[in-house]
């Protein structure tokens, strides 16, 4: 999960994707074309691209900072290649500075780097930090092939406690989101908290005698935690 920090979301930069550089040609022959972003306000960010192809392309653009002054860039971006399952190959971008494979790189700060090195959230609007815990857990189950307390075959023992140490903090975190969105639901941390939906009617006395307990066994969790 991104840090909090991490305000600025990948639609806020221009972003420069593998698919596109490929399907306008640029690792098939060497060529040179000026790509420009419009925005929303009016305003344009263009860059030239030079490619040198399969495994290169080059960025050429100016950076103007606030006070006027400009300087001119030339960043020079691998291509890495990769084999896919059913034949072909498919190209990446090597992030200039921590050299991950990624599919898209984003303007920031005046480079073209990955999402991680320029600290960018992905924007999931719908998505609730519930969802995304259970999101998380479900990606780890995955990668144990459906049993999570026995070594799937082939899998280094190193790999597969590392695994499971993930799966019980994604765990952790799906469990203190599914106490907030409680909290969250029945307004539990406003000032009229838990007695007013208790005492309200829409609930019958089990319901009541049952969220009661469930919610007491939550505090008392939440508490040891802390
Ligand atoms: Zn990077």
């Amino acid at each position: 999960m991104p840090p909090s920090e991490w305000t600025l979301k990948t639609e806020d930069c221009c972003a420069l994707s593998i698919k596109l550089v490929r399907k306008e040609g640029f690792l098939t022959s060497p060529r040179e074309e000026v790509l420009t972003w419009t925005f929303s306000d009016g305003s344009r960010t263009s860059i030239r691209v030079v490619s040198n192809p399969p495994h290169q392309i080059t960025l050429r653009y100016t950076i103007t900072d606030e006070r006027g002054t400009s300087w001119p860039v030339s960043d020079r971006i691998r291509i890495d290649w990769t084999p896919c399952h059913l034949g072909g190959k498919r190209p990446w971008f090597s992030c200039p500075l921590c050299g991950r494979r990624v599919g898209v790189l984003f303007l920031r700060a005046g480079y073209f780097r990955c999402r991680h090195c320029q600290k960018l959230r992905y924007r999931c609007k719908s998505e609730t930090p519930l969802d995304r815990s259970r999101r998380r857990i479900h990606k780890i189950e995955c990668r144990f092939g459906g049993d999570t307390f026995n070594r799937p075959k082939g899998m280094h023992r190193t790999r597969f406690e590392r695994l499971q140490r993930r799966l019980d903090d994604a765990e952790e975190r799906e469990s203190d989101a599914r106490f907030n969105a409680l909290v969250r639901h029945f307004k539990l941390d406003s000032p009229s908290g838990p007695s007013a939906w208790l005492n309200s009617q829409i609930f019958d006395q089990e319901s009541i005698r049952v969220l009661s307990f469930c919610m007491d066994a939550l505090k008392k969790v939440r508490s040891q935690k802390e």
